[in-house]
């Protein structure tokens, strides 16, 4: 059982990269889905909740995203989610745009 233990937590460590691309794209995703059901309640936690484990190769020592494809080593995935957060606004800004959106859309329908 104890080795169990260790290989689980060895595994969980080497998948504990998550893709900072399917990440921020399902944080998007996330925050569309509240806004439109107007609720704000819960929606740090479900972002927070997010989880797209990237694959390790020990060989290569490249991390693999198996939903979009990225590829890339530990470094570069920091990079890479460094570039995705600056190029993010606020959630805040998002949720106000989206209403803004959503407002213009419904008076273009009537
Ligand atoms: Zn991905």
């Amino acid at each position: 059982m104890p080795v169990r233990t260790l290989l689980w937590k060895n595994s969980l460590a080497n998948s504990l990269v998550n893709c900072p691309e399917c990440v921020a794209r399902e944080r998007k995703a996330v925050i569309e889905r509240e806004a439109a059901e107007g609720s704000q309640e819960g929606l740090q936690k479900l972002i927070e909740q997010i989880e797209i484990p990237m694959k390790f190769d020990p060989v290569t020592k490249h991390y693999i995203c198996k939903r979009c494809g990225l590829y890339a080593t530990r470094e570069q995935v920091g990079d890479i989610r460094e570039k995705v957060n600056r190029r993010d606004p606020t959630k805040e800004d998002k949720h106000y745009d989206y209403l803004d959106w959503w407002q213009k859309s419904k008076k273009d329908k009537v």
